[in-house]
């Protein structure tokens, strides 16, 4: 924004520099009128047709605007009658007039020579206020010498004319300067508005709304460097740019608010979305949440919440590719509880079912957290024990199962005592999953055949 607010800057420094030479330009002008007028006052009297030359000089003097043509005829006719003036004033000298005659055409002129003092005076003013150029002042300062100093009245009125002569090329200089000063900020406009048209076809991509403000900024601007181009009256110029500046400003405030109201609009779609965004996400995390707990309850057994045949499926194949990179110790153990059909006939299904989810947790809490656990079946678990031999695996199925039977069950207020049986195998080379679950496998029927409620290892 500070770009178009330069604009305005610059437009008000214009003005005040052409108000302030404006009001020079008019200090300077009345000297030189008032210099003027007086020169031709002091010239008055020596013709009848110079008089009248002389007047209509006073009354162009006088006129708000100067026409140099008028003033141009006006010097050729001076000039000519001075030189008729010149040429009567000779001969009259070279027949018989003489000193005496002299002396008294200068003693009935001592208005005149008043005058002319007075303009010699004057020329200190001019000199030292207007800058006429060094040549033009060495000229003033002779003639300032004459006025003041010398009684001979035809040197005088020479000087006096010389003056009216000097004093007319000063204000016409005067008038060209203003003009050209005119015409000078007149082309620094014509820059401005370039530069700005630049600048809004460089944003030419943009809203439509910068292309209004273009319009609007270049209409403004070029209605007042015409307005600029046509007025000689800076008052009116004042109020000129002043109005088109306001329209320009109002303009840039439209625009602004404008681009206010729709980065407004912007910034709401932007919350609406962030606000989409965070409750998509949040829907996310409930659906990752959901498939985890989908994930896990395909994976558990609801009964126990233990691991089910699938998970045991996948830890056992796990174990068995770990195994055959960095070998080590594995050994499984599949567990059956004995007679347990007879618990499901003798106290119903779901004093079984209870059995199964208290046998479950005992065999868990028994274990280590690297161990494995899971159901595979009715009463059947499989155990796995990573970095365990068969012997350690035999010792600790064994308190497993101690612990058990001596789990204090109570069915119809009858003490049941619980048992299992477990085969036992630990991997060796060559073997993968289902070789050594069947090993496993076969060591529990061994188990159970040798009287059940024991541990045996496999000896194959
Ligand atoms: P043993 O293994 O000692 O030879 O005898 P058993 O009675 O345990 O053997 P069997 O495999 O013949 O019986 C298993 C019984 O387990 C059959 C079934 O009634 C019961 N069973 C299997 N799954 C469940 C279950 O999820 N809940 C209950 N309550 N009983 C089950
Ligand atoms: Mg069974
Ligand atoms: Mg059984």
């Amino acid at each position: 924004m500070s770009a178009e607010l330069s604009w305005k800057d610059q437009y008000l420094q214009e003005l005040d520099a052409a108000e302030h030479r404006q009001q020079h330009w008019q200090q300077h002008r009345m000297l030189l009128e008032r210099m003027l007028v007086r020169t031709s006052l002091g010239l008055k009297g020596q013709s009848g047709e110079l008089d009248e030359l002389l007047d209509s000089v006073r009354d162009e003097v006088r006129k708000p605007s100067i026409n140099v043509d008028n003033w141009q005829l006006l010097q050729t006719k001076i000039d000519h009658q001075m030189v008729l003036l010149e040429q009567a004033e000779s001969a009259s000298q070279g027949s018989a007039a003489g000193p005496a005659a002299e002396s008294m055409d200068l003693s009935q002129n001592g208005e005149r020579l008043r005058i002319a003092r007075r303009v010699g005076q004057l020329i200190d003013q001019i000199v030292s206020e207007i800058p006429i150029g060094a040549e033009a002042e060495k000229k003033a300062r002779a003639l300032q010498h004459i006025l003041l100093h010398s009684d001979d009245w035809s040197a005088l009125r020479k000087c006096l004319r010389d003056v009216a002569e000097l004093v007319m090329v000063a204000i016409k200089q005067c008038r060209a300067q203003f003009d050209e000063f005119i015409q000078q900020l007149d082309d620094r406009l014509a820059v401005l508005r370039q530069s700005f048209v630049a600048h809004t076809s460089a944003q030419s991509g943009r809203l439509s709304a910068s292309a209004a403000l273009g319009r609007d900024l270049r209409g403004g601007i070029t209605r007042l460097s015409e307005h600029i181009q046509s007025s000689n009256n800076l008052g009116q110029l004042k109020h000129s740019v002043t109005t088109h500046l306001d329209c320009i400003a109002q303009s840039v405030v439209q625009f602004r608010e404008r681009e206010s109201d729709r980065e407004k609009g912007l910034a709401a779609q932007l919350e609406a979305m962030q606000q989409k965004i965070v409750t998509m996400e949040t829907e996310s995390e409930l659906m990752q949440e959901q498939v985890l707990k989908e994930r896990r309850r395909a994976n558990t057994d609801m009964l126990t919440q233990l691991p089910n045949r699938d998970s045991w499926q996948d830890r056992l194949q796990f174990e068995v590719d770990r195994w055959q990179r960095y070998k080590g110790d594995i050994t499984i153990a599949v567990v059956d509880i004995d007679f347990f059909k007879r618990i499901n006939d003798s106290f119903g299904h779901k004093a079984g079912d209870r059995v199964l989810q208290l046998l479950a947790r005992e065999l868990k809490k028994g274990l280590r957290s690297t161990d494995f656990i899971a159901r595979i079946g009715g009463e059947e678990f499989v155990v796995l024990l990573p970095e365990t031999t068969g012997a350690q695996a035999k010792k600790v199925m064994d308190g497993l199962r101690d612990n058990v039977a001596k789990l204090p069950f109570h069915f119809s207020n009858q003490p049941v005592t619980i048992t299992f049986s477990a085969g036992l195998a630990s991997i060796r080379n060559g073997d993968n999953e289902d070789t050594l679950f069947e090993r496993a496998d076969r060591t529990l029927y061994k188990a159970k055949n040798a009287g059940r409620n024991q541990v045996m290892i496999s000896e194959e």
